[in-house]
């Protein structure tokens, strides 16, 4: 069975503990592999690592680093069907996805970075009348931390390292994991790429253990999460009282509105993929569509025969639409929520149940597209991120009635909106509290754009200029001339 290990000050290690943990296809149920169980022992060898690597590091022309990273996404893009495979086999998203989205947009993160660095300008205020110039210079922090999620495995772990490394830290990270193996692969992609010891550091294990240590060290002065909501406030605590910068990224439950007028094919086709794409399990996903009152039946009826169609099966086959879950446990909650969803009063037109895939995956963990009706938009059902395979469906009847709906949640990453009235569009869009809107389009991304959310879905903005402003401490040196 493989063995997977730290990559830390540029070579491939085993846990200092020597301690494993099971690694899980979620299609077949099987243990395939096993991760280090790491601890603050290997967070220290990465950080003293990553330390020893940053003076050299940071004083590499930023062309050199932005070469490094292009070299990287080369081998990334040389390496798509062996990674697409991985990705696939260690989180139970459909092969074609991985192949067509995950593993591409890891190899995009670093190239947009590698060059974005080339660009990235300092500024200059020249004071009138003073006779004064103030310039500010953007230093690199020293050692970032970053610690990411299991549904884009390798995408949002490109994300945070892709930056913090073309600004010129070194950087102790950590996949979940529940999903190691891409991360551990980019190991050894990055040795082959000629990366210098040292400057990535790649940590597995537990994030009570691994992730705890790297966020708590007093060396890590910048701390980048994507993960769920509660995981961040921990986090949050924890940095506070040192003062670290912090960027969370975190959970969503975001709405869908449908109004009378959109397009409907279009709208009926995206919401379907917003609602399940990766089996629901995207930050992203619309899990609550709200439908103007004239239109309800139509769509409805629509959208569920859509859903029944998905078909559920082996991620590696190529007619499959729906994978597995990542885990037993994620499974167990989202099917605690489908009967809450019943309690509630909801009324389940389609799934509701697991999924008995047959041949190789008959262990695995897969559920049937889920969709409910019935519900009242405040319910806890339609508050909560279930973050998987499962939508509410809710009619709404003015403009008004949908803002509130659509606000009543603690979070606010996306919202997607279908209409064909512009200006209702806009109206809309402005009043809706979330950090990222769609209109009549989802999952659209420019990486020059702010990513991110506002109330309990995260703290600062990811992509663009956004994060390298996050990885750099900005110094003002004023001179008067
Ligand atoms: P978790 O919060 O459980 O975990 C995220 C990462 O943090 C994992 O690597 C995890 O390790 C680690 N971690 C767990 N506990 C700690 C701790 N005390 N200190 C430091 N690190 C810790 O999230 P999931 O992996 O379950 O991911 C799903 C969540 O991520 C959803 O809520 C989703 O909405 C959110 N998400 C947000 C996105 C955004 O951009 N806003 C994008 C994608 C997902 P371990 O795996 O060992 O628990």
């Amino acid at each position: 069975m493989q063995q997977l290990q730290n990559y830390i000050n540029g070579q491939l290690i085993a846990p200092a503990a020597g301690q494993y943990i099971d690694n899980y296809n979620p299609a077949t149920g099987q243990v395939y592999a096993l991760i280090p169980d790491s601890d603050a022992q290997d967070v220290e060898l990465a950080v003293q690592a990553a330390l020893a690597a940053f003076p050299a590091w940071s004083s590499t022309p930023a062309e050199t680093r932005g070469r490094l990273l292009m070299r990287i996404a080369d081998l990334i893009d040389q390496n798509l069907d062996r990674l697409a495979k991985a990705e696939s086999v260690d989180n139970g998203k459909p092969l074609k996805l991985a192949k067509a989205v995950d593993i591409p947009r890891a190899s995009s993160n670093m190239r947009f970075y590698g060059t974005a660095i080339q660009h990235f300008a300092s500024e200059a205020h020249y004071m009138e009348g003073t006779e004064a110039i103030n310039y500010t210079v953007r230093h690199p922090h020293g050692v970032a931390g970053c610690i990411s999620p299991w549904n884009l495995p390798l995408y949002l772990f490109t994300w945070k390292i892709a930056p913090a490394l073309a600004a010129g830290n070194c950087v102790v990270a950590k996949p979940s994991e529940v999903t190691p193996m891409t991360a551990y692969l980019l190991s050894e992609l990055c040795m082959e790429a000629g990366l210098p010891a040292g400057v990535l550091n790649i940590v597995h294990g537990y994030g009570h253990k691994v992730g705890a240590a790297i966020t708590a060290h007093p060396r890590v002065p910048v701390i980048s999460f994507t993960g769920g909501t509660a995981t961040g406030r921990s986090i949050a605590a924890t940095a506070a009282p040192m003062f670290k910068k912090l960027s969370l990224e975190l959970g969503g439950k975001n709405p869908n509105i449908i109004f009378a007028d959109c397009d409907f094919t279009n709208a009926l086709h995206t919401s379907i993929q917003s609602s399940f794409a990766n089996q629901g399990q995207i930050c992203l996903c619309g899990s609550r569509i709200f439908i103007e009152r004239p239109l309800y039946e139509q769509f409805r009826d629509a959208f569920v025969e859509k859903a029944k169609a998905l078909t559920v099966g082996d991620p590696l086959e190529d007619g499959t639409k729906q994978g597995a879950l990542v885990s037993e446990q994620h499974l167990q909650k989202v099917l605690s929520y489908i009967d809450l969803a019943k309690q509630e009063g909801g009324s389940i037109l389609c799934g509701g149940q697991q999924v008995q895939v047959a041949g190789r995956c008959e262990h695995g963990w897969f559920l049937a597209p889920t969709v409910i009706e019935g519900l009242p938009y405040n319910c806890r059902t339609n508050t909560e991120e279930i973050f998987g395979p499962v939508v509410t469906l809710t009619p709404f009847d003015t403009e008004e009635e949908v803002l509130r709906y659509a606000n009543c949640t603690d979070y606010g990453l996306s919202s997607t909106i279908w209409t064909q009235n512009l200006p209702r569009a806009h109206r809309v869009a402005h009043q809706l509290h979330a950090g990222i809107i769609w209109i009549n389009t989802w999952l659209l991304r420019d990486l020059r754009t702010p990513f991110g959310g506002m109330k309990n879905s995260g703290v600062g903005r990811e992509g663009g200029f956004e994060a390298l402003n996050f990885f750099t401490e900005p110094q003002n040196v004023c001179v008067k001339l």
